[in-house]
């Protein structure tokens, strides 16, 4: 089967780095030998109305962009989020997930705020701006983002101890499903500390269950909407894939709701993000985890792999990189592989695109791959 590959971009590099000039953003994706450009939809909260402002997106922007790639062969994948939402999570105070110590997730500038993946308003809305993205924009495939526990996993190789471990969600909620679920727990006249001890300590296998029952459930309900746009449109499941980093007997299954094996029955391909240099791991960890992930699951893997060094401040070596690659292209399970993220690759300069070192050693390793 051919590999095929896949890159992420953001709409700030087209904004930012391209001045909108989509056909030449096309033309650099298509020099570096990509298959196709996964891409974020952002939504427009700020002019929509209370209810459907979750259906107001970027759509006349994404609409340039796959017709710029498709005059270049090029496959355009949308990536929607689900329980990431900066609007709904500043507005909507019962869509802010709860940790184990009782702690409301801190409301933050920066780029992660999490939803509790409960609220049945939020998935319902959730649903219908998947139906409209599959609809107005009749993709190929499309990406689905965030759909977990809350789990902000790129900063999860500082914690050493379980007590560091900030588990979400439990809030009433949550909890209120889970004992309908499990009619023997009770977490009455507790505080929250003293719940998810009496979890941890009785329920924990039922807890795990219940989590990755409440994100295969909405996960299929997500594909069912997507397949009754569009039958032919592919899913891809970002997965969160950080196991070695946790302390026993806490599981990335455990914190997000994850389960690799039952997604991959209902997805078309797992596509773990596996960040080796925002992880703080080596090159060597990401090939481990596909090996591992392509022991629990039969599914297609799509591993997304990092090529950008903005995020940790550290150096990536594009010999590291290349070798990655070269490495996950020969596991049989691999289908292809996605990057993040081609802003890594250009720079503006004096309105002049410079792409660097990294972009043509690239280019030129994804062509001998062919
Ligand atoms: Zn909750």
């Amino acid at each position: 089967m051919k590999k095929k590959f896949y890159i992420k971009l953001y709409h700030h590099t087209i904004a930012e780095d391209y001045e909108y000039n989509y056909d030449l953003v096309a033309e650099h994706i298509a020099g570096l030998g990509m298959d196709g450009v996964m891409t974020p939809v952002v939504l427009e909260h700020a002019q929509g109305q209370p209810g459907n402002e979750s259906l107001k997106f970027d759509r006349e922007h994404l609409i340039r962009l796959k017709t710029a790639l498709k005059k270049r062969a090029i496959d355009f994948i949308p990536i929607v989020q689900f329980f990431q939402d900066a609007y709904c999570f500043e507005h909507h105070i019962t869509s802010r997930p709860i940790n184990n110590q009782g702690e409301i997730y801190p409301w933050t500038t920066d780029w992660y705020n999490p939803i509790c993946p409960t609220e049945r308003g939020f998935q319902l809305r959730r649903l219908e701006l998947v139906k409209e993205v599959v609809r107005t924009l009749k993709p190929i495939a499309i990406s689905l983002d965030f759909l977990r526990f809350p789990f902000f996993w790129e900063e999860s190789f500082h914690i050493t101890t379980i007590n560091e471990v900030e588990e979400y969600c439990f809030c009433s909620r949550c909890l209120e499903q889970f004992q309908r679920a499990v009619p023997s727990f009770s977490a009455k006249e507790s505080d929250t500390h003293n719940i998810a001890e009496h979890i941890y300590n009785t329920y924990a296998d039922k807890w795990v269950e219940w989590k990755t029952r409440v994100i295969a459930d909405y996960c299929q309900e997500v594909v069912n909407a997507v397949k009754s746009e569009s039958p032919q449109t592919q899913t891809f499941f970002q997965l969160v894939a950080v196991d070695e980093m946790l302390p026993s007997p806490f599981t990335t299954e455990w914190l997000t709701g994850q389960n690799a094996q039952r997604l991959a029955s209902i997805v078309d391909f797992l596509s773990p993000m596996l960040y080796h240099n925002v992880l703080e791991q080596k090159p060597e960890w990401v090939i481990r985890t596909v090996h591992n992930l392509a022991k629990k699951t039969e599914g297609t893997l799509l591993p997304t792999i990092q090529i950008s060094d903005r995020f940790a401040g550290l150096s990536l070596k594009t010999e590291e990189i290349i070798r990655l690659i070269e490495n996950l292209t020969l596991q049989p399970q691999v289908n292809g592989i996605a990057m993040f993220h081609f802003g890594a690759l250009v720079d503006w300069l004096y309105h002049k695109v410079v792409l660097n070192e990294k972009y043509n050693a690239l280019a030129q390793m994804l062509g001998s791959l062919r």
